[in-house]
């Protein structure tokens, strides 16, 4: 078997636009204050037979990055399993990828996280000045390799705005297994990757509440 492409579907047929994706991982990732990895830009509609439209976005972990093509300092990489990370030590917040992402997805760490109760608040206070983002829970993921657990289908190995999403909106899974959730839902659905004039080529795949939005999508107009 190949190895796996880590990608999501969302499919936007369910999505009530709740935003426990959103709040999920500022909680899970101790994200820190000022920042958002995951959003949910919310729009009304002028058209169509929905009234509004729940957009849930993060980083896309695209193929064909733009982030890593301008990182000056080679802080942000390509995985070999598709996700983009940054390595906070060699990050010097310059900003270039924030500039080159076309989807918005990163931020300078201007804050820290919100502490937890009685903790002092101290996690992640290495990254202040560098660019975070979403990397699609990577942590969980890798626990996967430890435990033979799926992810996407485990809860241990989900990233953990998937597994929290109370409408059953946001699917995992491996892109490259035919067989695999994501694979299936792509396969059986009308999809879209966002913005596609910008040659990222996200792992991300949306399915859109009907046909007539399949353009508006495609081209950015809702999160831009
Ligand atoms: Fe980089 Fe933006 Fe693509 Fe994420 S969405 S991989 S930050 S270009």
């Amino acid at each position: 078997m190949s190895a796996p492409r880590w990608g999501m579907v969302i499919d936007l047929r369910r999505c009530i636009g709740c935003s426990a994706c959103k709040e999920t991982c500022i909680q899970f990732n101790d994200v820190p204050r000022g920042s958002q990895w995951r959003r949910v830009i919310k729009k009304g509609l002028a058209k169509g037979p929905h009234r509004r439209l729940f957009l849930s976005m993060g980083c896309m972990q695209c193929n064909v990055p733009s982030c890593v093509k301008v990182c000056p300092t080679e802080a942000t990489k390509k995985r070999s399993d598709g996700i983009v990370t940054i390595d906070p030590d060699r990050c010097i917040g310059c900003g270039a990828c924030i500039l080159a992402c076309p989807y918005r997805a990163r931020s300078i760490a201007v804050d820290q996280p919100v502490p937890p109760l009685n903790q002092t608040p101290d996690i992640r206070s290495a990254t202040i000045g560098t660019c975070t983002k979403c990397d699609f829970c990577l942590g969980r993921i890798g626990s996967r390799l430890e435990k033979d657990l799926i992810p996407g289908i485990d809860e241990n190995a989900t990233p953990i705005c998937v597994w929290n999403c109370i409408g059953e909106t946001l699917h995992f899974g491996d892109l490259n297994d035919p067989d695999s959730n994501v694979s299936i839902l792509i396969r059986d659905n009308p999809h879209i990757q966002l913005n596609q004039s910008s040659g990222n080529d996200p792992a991300v795949y949306y399915i859109p509440m009907d046909a007539e939005e399949l353009e508006t999508h495609e081209h950015g107009q809702y999160y831009s």
